[in-house]
């Protein structure tokens, strides 16, 4: 009885963990578990439900295949349902799938290929031209992102045949390279990066604007026909043969095994090249071949019978941490990494990582001389995962009182876990300011990377953002690694990013919480260096997507005196100052126009355009919320309406007067 009660708690607790973890995982792009420990959860619900079917609820996520449709965009209802797979961790568990396959089809043959960890989409096509593409959502009804799919090179609009009717499956994902510089400019410009490859591209593929989609790259690989008229197909391996010569790029290796003796082989011989990989897999996928036999193991209601996902465990190593290093970042913030001996995990060698934070050290009592289990978190970013052994004699370890790099005693924020220099002298904030001052997305100072800028600081020729535009070639000629034509080419890249659009400026400055978007917003609303850091609360916080913390940091940093001496000085030397964006006329924001009548020149529709170009709005009938009655020739009862709420009354003339 014990147990069934304790397996019913459980059963509760791992329902809400799952779903939680779904949610942010499949709607928010943004989880925070490792897929293997939500496996392994997932799992363990399985096996309570399996041995006590009665505390199986119909909202379990055992009965779901992926996500939901958020509603963000029309829904596409799959006429062949996308199923998911079921998955083995072992190899036992393939060679009991092997038993279940033959004793219905004895003479069963496999293909066996990479799992690519992306984001499944449906393609259709009819008279092999592009008709419309599909996330998988629940299986039964996914979401229309065509436009987004579009912008991806490797899918056909038209393919190389005129076949009458087509429907195939494929897995869109971000190549690693991809992902990686994505993840330092989201790190630069102070986004909340993506946690891996798969959640990259689902971030990316399910975005309102076509044009961010078609900025990150992303490629696909096809693995399956769902659905097709004009062509017999009878295997897995031929169907994929066909696709290919349509023009689809297809899974990268497919590979025919007679037994599960020669499948386990080749998941073994992909397991041991997947690092080498450019893209991420999770895992290898064995089907059965002939569409006949699969047609005969039928499905559960979650998956085929006719295939199992064996899944990689990620790779862990053990290592020593040789040291704690502390660095102190742009805003101040010290942040411990643990430098390690070095060692191959998934596929690089690995030599430090981030230990984050005073409490990350706390919780798993992390010390300097400690042997230590480390891994890639999404099998790309090293993490420590525990400590094995502490080393004799060692002692917990605290972060500095002291900034290393400047001596001045750190703070730590009651609300924050991070401690922080507030010297705001500080040689290494002044660096990495200077550092992001020049680098791509602010100024974009070619040939002022760390190194230079190091040695500029060092040999005591700038110390401020400011100080750049006095450079001269003479004074950079003599230094080391420097000769007259790259110090000419400095001086003209310097001279050259005083022309850059306000918004990289105000980016470039390093105000806190103000990335590169938000810098954007800046300066198209206030056009103006000087109009900006005029900007009250107030002003500031009507701009869409902008909160107090933001807000109250544009001010801070605007009533600073080293801040606005910054300003000044850039200024004096000759930077621009403007938003090169034209600004849109909005003199209308907000007004409320009714027409009625016949006007002498303009139509109903041309008036109505000129209205909202200028931010205006037309209703079609007169109320107090009115703010001008447009009036012609017969004009009725509107006008009448109008003049008894004393609402203005425009004749075209004047209505021409507003807008010139
Ligand atoms: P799945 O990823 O285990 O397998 C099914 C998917 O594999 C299919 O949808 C298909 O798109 C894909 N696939 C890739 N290559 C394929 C190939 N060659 N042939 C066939 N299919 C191929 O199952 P799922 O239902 O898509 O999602 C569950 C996954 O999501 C698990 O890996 C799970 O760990 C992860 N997840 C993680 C979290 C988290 O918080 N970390 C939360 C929810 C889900």
């Amino acid at each position: 009885m014990a147990e069934f009660e304790n397996s019913q708690k459980r059963a509760a607790e791992l329902r809400d963990l799952l779903n939680y973890h779904s949610r942010k995982y499949y709607v928010e792009d943004s989880p925070e578990i490792e897929d293997f420990e939500y496996d392994r959860l997932m799992r363990e619900l399985s096996e309570i439900e399996e041995k006590f079917p009665e505390l199986v609820t119909a909202d379990s996520p055992t009965r779901r295949v992926g996500g939901v449709a958020d509603g963000q965009f029309e829904p596409v209802a799959h006429d062949v349902r996308m199923e998911s797979l079921q998955d083995a961790f072992s190899i036992e568990e393939l060679r009991a799938f092997d038993s279940r396959v033959r004793e219905t089809v004895p003479d069963a043959t496999y293909v066996v290929e990479p799992k690519i960890d992306g984001l499944s989409v449906s393609l259709e096509y009819s008279n092999g031209i592009f008709s419309r593409g599909s996330t998988r959502g629940d299986g039964n009804v996914g979401e229309n992102i065509s436009a987004n799919l579009c912008t991806i090179n490797t899918i056909p609009l038209k393919l190389t045949r005129e076949i009458e009717e087509i429907e195939v499956r494929g897995e869109v994902y971000m190549p690693r390279e991809v992902f990686i510089k994505l993840v330092e400019q989201q790190e630069n410009n102070e986004e909340k990066p993506f946690r891996n490859p798969r959640n990259a591209a689902a971030g990316s593929l399910r975005q309102k604007n076509p044009k961010i989609t078609a900025q990150r790259k992303l490629d696909i690989f096809v693995f399956n026909v769902q659905k097709v008229n004009g062509k017999v197909l009878t295997s897995h391996k031929q169907s994929l043969d066909y696709i290919k010569e349509l023009g689809f790029k297809t899974v990268p290796f497919y590979t025919p095994c007679k037994t599960i003796d020669e499948a386990i082989a080749e998941i073994n011989r992909i397991g041991e090249i997947r690092y080498t990989l450019p893209f991420d897999i999770d895992g290898a996928v064995i089907k059965v071949d002939d569409f006949s036999h699969r047609g005969e193991l039928g499905s559960t209601s979650k998956f085929p019978k006719w295939a199992i996902a064996f899944k990689y465990p990620p790779e862990e190593k053990q290592t020593k941490v040789i040291d704690i290093e502390i660095n102190v970042g742009r805003t101040g913030v010290l942040t411990p990494t643990a430098v390690f001996e070095p060692v191959l995990v998934a596929g690089s060698m690995i030599s430090r990582a981030t230990l984050h934070n005073q409490d990350f050290i706390s919780e798993k009592d992390i010390r300097i001389g400690d042997t230590v289990t480390i891994r890639k978190a999404g099998d790309i970013i090293p993490e420590v995962l525990n400590v094995v052994e502490h080393c004799e004699n060692s002692l917990p370890y605290s972060m500095p009182e002291l900034c290393p790099s400047c001596g001045a005693k750190v703070v730590r924020e009651d609300d924050e876990a991070a401690v922080r220099c507030l010297n705001t002298d500080c040689p290494a904030q002044l660096l990495r300011n200077l550092i992001h001052f020049c680098s791509r997305d602010a100024m974009d100072i070619e040939g002022l990377g760390e190194s230079n800028l190091e040695l500029f600081v060092r040999e005591g020729l700038i110390s401020t953002p400011a100080d750049i535009y006095s450079l001269t070639a003479e004074q950079i000629m003599p230094l080391e690694r420097m000769a007259e034509q790259s110090a000419n080419n400095l001086v003209s890249a310097i001279n050259e990013s005083k022309k850059n659009d306000l918004s990289k400026l105000v980016f470039a400055l390093g105000i806190r919480h103000i990335g590169q978007k938000a810098a954007k917003l800046l300066s198209e609303k206030f056009q103006t260096m000087t109009a900006l850091m005029n900007a009250d609360f107030d002003e500031i916080m009507t701009i869409d997507g902008f909160g107090k913390i933001m807000a109250d940091s544009v001010v801070d940093y605007f009533s600073m005196p080293q801040c606005i001496e910054l300003v000044d000085r850039l200024m004096a030397s000759g930077l621009n100052m403007k938003s090169l964006k034209e600004v849109k006329d909005m003199r209308f924001e907000g007004k409320t126009f009714v027409l009625t009548g016949t006007l002498p020149t303009y139509s109903r529709n041309e008036a109505s355009a000129i209205i909202e170009s200028f931010g205006g709005k037309t209703a079609s009938s007169v109320s107090k919320k009115t703010s001008y009655v447009l009036a012609g020739e017969e004009a009725g009862s509107k006008l009448k309406k109008a003049t008894d709420l004393g609402i203005t009354v425009l004749t075209e003339e004047q209505f021409n007067e507003l807008i010139k």
